[in-house]
């Protein structure tokens, strides 16, 4: 029997895998390794998938090249996956900062099987993409199932992310394998780690939460910071990760509506502790356990110990001794390096006919819907081009 030659091979049926799959008509194969497509999309958004941001913009995403993001995002924007959505009869509603949400992720997971099956997908399940290789101007891609071949292939096996839901670094070994350039992953929108004696001052408040800023690479974050068992979370902290470098210092403000060191200046005639004192603006606990051996009556406090209490709250700089890794980041910076793509369809330019779409790609999105909302832009990008081609 003649082998089949598909028009195209999409390999991973995650956000982007099945987006782009739904968003063309030829006849297409979906290949994924878990036994079911969508399982990290199912847990999205704490189950309820912030499938956008209605701000979405260029800023909002880290990337190998400034403006590579810019031509999808345009073409593909927060409303044309809304209109999608209410087409289908898919609620959603805005939380805070144009962030949107469904009521439900899997609604959202199974729609976008249903569309991609509308539009000629095979899906696949239970299938591990193991190579991709080129004979004969066709894409032969070798999996745990057997080989297939396409005259297009789709990389958009995401990142390394949550391995437990089956990220894996297939995107990393194929471009290596076809000779393209990669950034090297790094876990992103996820926990810091701080050295001793800090992680354990933040094992003693794991569990509270406040207001920060923190500073990093030129790069500011305002929002809650949570104390955990080996440092800090929270949304300020997952911003903060996605541009901080392996051995770059970072700058906590925790107190960052008080100048501290004037406002204890005012009060250093009082008998209390300096906790005490500042008490009106974080719990007391808080400030013993952060101010430790700078916790001093006001009173008797000489001039360079009031200093390093208020740097210790308006100024606390570290070397975070490490992240939460891929079990629990959200998101994995790097990817293959975009210059070698076409911003218009994310084709390969050296190798046409190989299209790499979502988290694979050197994009990394803030927290806030940004990182799907790229999945969908790339994957339509690429769909675009796809329809176009015999
Ligand atoms: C817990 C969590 C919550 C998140 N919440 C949000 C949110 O609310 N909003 C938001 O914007 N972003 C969120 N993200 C990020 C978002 O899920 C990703 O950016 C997005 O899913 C990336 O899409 P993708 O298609 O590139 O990769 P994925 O969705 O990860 O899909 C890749 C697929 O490829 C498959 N695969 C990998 N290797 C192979 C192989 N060798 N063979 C076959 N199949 C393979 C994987 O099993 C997977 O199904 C969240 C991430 C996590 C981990």
């Amino acid at each position: 029997m003649e082998k089949q030659i598909w028009h195209s091979i999409l390999i991973g049926g995650g956000a982007s895998g099945l987006f782009c799959a739904g968003s063309y008509a030829a006849p297409k194969l979906l290949l994924e390794h878990n036994k079911q497509a969508g399982r990290k999309l199912n847990i999205t958004g704490g189950g309820k998938c912030n499938f956008t941001n209605l701000y979405v913009k260029d800023k909002a995403y880290v990337c190998g090249e400034k403006h590579f993001c810019h031509a999808a995002l345009a073409a593909f924007g927060p409303q044309d996956f809304v209109r999608l959505l209410e087409k289908a009869h898919i609620s959603y509603s805005e939380k805070t900062q144009g962030q949107l949400f469904a009521r439900n992720a899997a609604e959202i997971t199974g729609f976008l099987i249903r569309r991609a099956k509308e539009n000629h997908t095979e899906i696949l399940c239970g299938c591990e993409v193991l190579r991709i290789t080129k004979e004969h101007g066709l894409f032969c891609v070798q999996t745990s199932r057997g080989n297939y071949c396409g005259k297009n292939v789709v990389i958009a096996s995401g990142g390394l992310s949550y391995p437990q839901l089956g990220a894996s670094a297939f995107a990393w070994r194929a471009a290596k394998e076809l000779g393209l350039e990669t950034a090297a992953p790094r876990p992103a929108l996820v926990s810091l780690a701080l050295p001793s004696p800090y992680n354990r001052i933040c094992r003693n408040l794991a569990g509270n939460s406040l207001l920060a800023e923190i500073r990093c690479a030129k790069q500011k974050e305002r929002d809650m910071l949570l104390f955990t068992h080996d440092g800090i979370s929270g949304p300020a902290v997952l911003q903060i990760s996605l541009y901080w470098q392996e051995g770059e210092k970072i700058l906590v403000n925790f107190l960052p509506d008080v100048q501290v060191q004037g406002y204890l200046q005012c009060h250093k005639n009082r008998p209390e502790l300096f906790s005490k004192i500042l008490s009106p603006f974080l719990p007391a606990r808080i400030l013993r356990e952060w101010l430790g051996e700078w916790d001093v009556r006001a009173a008797d406090a000489k001039k360079d110990a009031l200093l390093a209490a208020a740097r210790r709250l308006n100024a606390f700089a570290c070397i975070p001794v490490g992240t939460g890794g891929f079990r629990r980041a959200e998101i994995t910076a790097g990817g293959l390096n975009v210059k070698q793509f076409d911003a218009r369809s994310m084709e390969c330019k050296q190798q046409k006919g190989l299209f790499v779409i979502g988290e694979a790609l050197d994009v990394g999105g803030r927290l806030g819907g940004f990182n799907l909302h790229w999945a969908w832009a790339s994957a339509k990008a690429a769909a675009a081009a796809l329809a176009a081609r015999s």
